[in-house]
């Protein structure tokens, strides 16, 4: 992870040090901290929470460097774990019991690749796992959710043909899923944003199919969402925030930018937990969403 948020942390720390390192924590120091997470794509409104955080500390006491930067991290790690008071605060798939992961994101955030790596960390501990492929209007979607389901060992439901109905093969993986007592069906779905419509009442369709044909599953809708697009991100976020109920999210490419805050902008902003992230396009290369490895992969 360390490594992943390289880029990020090269564009943040140094400059952090600098700044607190001039001496105890002043009002000066904290519109150049606010300047520098404004950069690193934190968003106007995680930052105003962090730098209010920061003002009301200082009122109180003086701020040597090394307490001025683990107070950052505990108001960074606090903003983080805020979703958790509403969503559950660890996430994995129960056993012996259908959970049911919609995966949304526009095309080329990663989603495919995440549902391929997702599959991969599940089977190796012991989930039976099935794949649908309800992106159905992109041919190379299916091939390639198919590519990733072989290197796992991991089955992808699918119909064979363009334009046949996502709803339909949400439907016939449901059906296979209960039938193979599978554990966790992970779906991949479309990401067409240029007509808003069309995507929320595909989504919406999904969704009805799976609360209706399977009442009892564990059902989580997680956000595919690219960190290299900052805060262009956030709004695609937002669109699929009303599109479909979201429950998480997913930030890929971390490896790839300077602009990993981003991460605050989304959990501030969205209030939805980040569950993955992913740094690396090779199918060990998703990591469990942790605060603390998370806080301290972009601050140390
Ligand atoms: P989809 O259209 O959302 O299904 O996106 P894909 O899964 O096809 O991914 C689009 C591109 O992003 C591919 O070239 C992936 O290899 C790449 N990619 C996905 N996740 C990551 C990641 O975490 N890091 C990097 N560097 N590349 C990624």
């Amino acid at each position: 992870l360390r490594q992943g948020l390289d880029k990020t942390r090269r564009n943040i720390v140094n400059q952090l040090k600098a700044i607190v390192g001039q001496g105890p924590l002043n009002q000066a120091a904290v519109l150049e901290i606010e300047a520098l997470l404004l950069q690193a794509d934190v968003g106007v409104e995680a930052t105003d929470y962090v730098i209010n955080a920061l003002q009301e500390r200082i009122k109180q006491e003086a701020l040597p460097p090394e307490v001025a930067i683990a107070y950052l991290k505990e108001i960074l790690r606090d903003m983080l774990d805020q979703p958790l008071k509403v969503h559950k605060a660890t996430f994995a798939p129960e056993k012996d019991t259908l959970n049911i992961w919609l995966m949304t994101g526009v095309n080329g955030a990663g989603k495919t690749t995440t549902i391929g790596k997702i599959a991969h960390i599940a089977q190796k501990s012991g989930y039976k796992c099935l794949i649908a492929a309800a992106d159905t209007f992109r041919a190379a979607a299916v091939e390639q959710v198919k590519i990733w389901g072989s290197r796992s060992g991991v089955d992808v439901i699918a119909n064979p043909g363009q334009n046949t109905d996502p709803a339909a093969v949400v439907f016939d993986a449901i059906t296979a899923a209960q039938s193979r007592n599978i554990e966790l069906l992970l779906v991949d779905t479309a990401g067409r944003l240029q007509n808003k419509k069309n995507l929320m009442d595909e989504l919406s369709k999904i969704r009805r199919i799976v609360d209706k044909k399977a009442p009892n599953a564990k059902i989580e809708s997680l956000l595919v969402l690219d960190a290299t697009l900052g805060q262009n991100g956030l709004r695609q976020a937002e669109v699929f925030a009303q599109a479909a109920q979201l429950s998480g999210v997913v930030l890929t490419k971390l490896d790839g930018t300077a602009k990993g805050g981003v991460a605050l902008a989304v959990v501030r902003q969205l209030n939805l937990p980040i569950r993955f992230i992913g740094a690396g396009e090779g199918i060990e290369d998703l990591r469990p969403f942790s605060s603390y490895e998370f806080v301290e992969a972009l601050l140390s």
